[in-house]
């Protein structure tokens, strides 16, 4: 069967890391997508072993099945809910909801006064992301809102960075400016914020000063920083399979779809359960949006197509390399001259972010 491989010992040293440089900030382990394809599960249980007091994520199922599972912590759901019975289960299952406009303020308040049970909540700020939440700039807005509700608590207040990852950063420093404005407007009212948040990964590592309260992590504890990586971050991820069957193929023959590879010499092939499906040789690609980055795009396209990438397996250390084209579930590799047997395991490294999630993690 192809599973993926996590090495723990370096999700523990991400976490480890991440915790060291939050400093007296609570890191919020954000474990969207899948905890970015790690297995939500599994992932949640190794921050939770390594102290992690709050987790957060995208959809409420997510957090309803960390809490069917067992999972006891602070949990914040970072998308809006707005139906009734999405704010119920929310509130029933101890969520920390997200408020993003007043609409949603006010069904939070009214479901939590009709079920008797007082809400949390945090409030999403935009400061120029252009997603969810109040503009910055509405300060009586929100401030009459928390006001009105009085079964909804606030216990925090966040926003997120849109440009604090990129070489040309424009915004970080008008956003984190926008935002810590509103939240000593909203303190010199008298309102209670509770705990302040805009860091994610790039912002927390290169500006240590918009830690405040809280940061919320998601790419570093996977060690996938998209940054110069000084911090001693290590990602981890393999797709591994046992062969499945092995070939001798004559000199001058094809290996598989579309004709991609003549053998030279007689070789021998080793076929493997892996593909596409299982996310191998899935790249991410930027689209582009205006006309100005098109030339790079193909640029970098035409680069692409000048030196394509070369897959390897991996096995007992050596590399073997693909041949042809990676199959929708199956590929082969040279093993000419080596003892590789069928069964044997090989891997291949890879981002878990493409891994479908019905493949089974296995963490070691
Ligand atoms: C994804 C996300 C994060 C985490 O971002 P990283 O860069 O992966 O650390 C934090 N906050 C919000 C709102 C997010 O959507």
């Amino acid at each position: 069967m192809t599973t993926l491989f996590l090495d723990k010992e370096k999700l523990i040293n991400n976490i480890d890391i991440t915790k060291k440089l939050a400093g007296s900030s609570k890191v919020i382990a954000v474990i969207k997508g899948n905890a970015y394809g790690h297995g939500l599960l599994g992932f949640a249980s190794l921050l939770v072993e390594r102290g992690i007091e709050t987790l957060a994520v995208v959809e409420l199922e997510d957090a309803i099945l960390l809490r069917e599972e067992g999972f006891e912590c602070e949990i914040i759901n970072l998308s809006p809910v707005y139906s009734e019975s999405d704010i119920k289960a929310s509130l029933k299952n101890n969520i920390v909801l997200s408020i993003t406009t007043a609409e949603c303020g006010q069904r939070t308040e009214k479901v939590a006064n009709d079920i008797g049970i007082q809400a949390k909540a945090h409030i999403c700020v935009d400061t120029g992301l252009g997603r969810h939440g109040f503009l910055a700039k509405n300060t009586d807005e929100i401030a009459n809102l928390i006001s009105s509700m009085e079964h909804v608590k606030i216990t925090g207040i966040y926003s997120h960075f849109s440009t604090a990852a990129y070489k040309k950063d424009t915004n970080t420093d008008k956003q984190f400016k926008l935002f810590t404005d509103l939240c000593d407007i909203l303190t010199e009212k008298g309102i209670n914020i509770g705990c302040r948040h805009i860091a994610a990964t790039s912002a927390f590592l290169r500006y240590p000063e918009t830690k405040l309260d809280a940061v919320r992590v998601g790419s570093a504890l996977l060690g996938r920083v998209p940054l110069a990586n000084n911090y001693g971050y290590q990602p981890t991820g393999q797709l591994e399979a046992p062969i499945e069957d092995i070939n001798i193929i004559p000199a001058g023959e094809n290996i598989g779809y579309g004709y991609a590879y003549t053998t030279k010499k007689e070789t021998k092939i080793a076929i493997v359960p892996i593909g596409y499906s299982h996310g191998l040789g899935i790249q991410q690609i930027n689209d582009c949006t205006k006309f100005s980055q098109v030339p790079r795009f193909i640029f970098k396209l035409l680069k692409s197509v000048k030196s394509p990438r070369v897959f390897y397996a991996n096995h007992a250390g050596k590399n073997y390399p693909v041949l042809g084209f990676i199959g929708l579930t199956s590929l082969m590799i040279d093993i000419t001259d080596s003892d590789i047997q069928i069964g044997d395991i090989v891997s291949f490294p890879i981002n878990p972010i493409f891994v479908d999630s019905g493949i089974k993690r296995r963490y070691e």
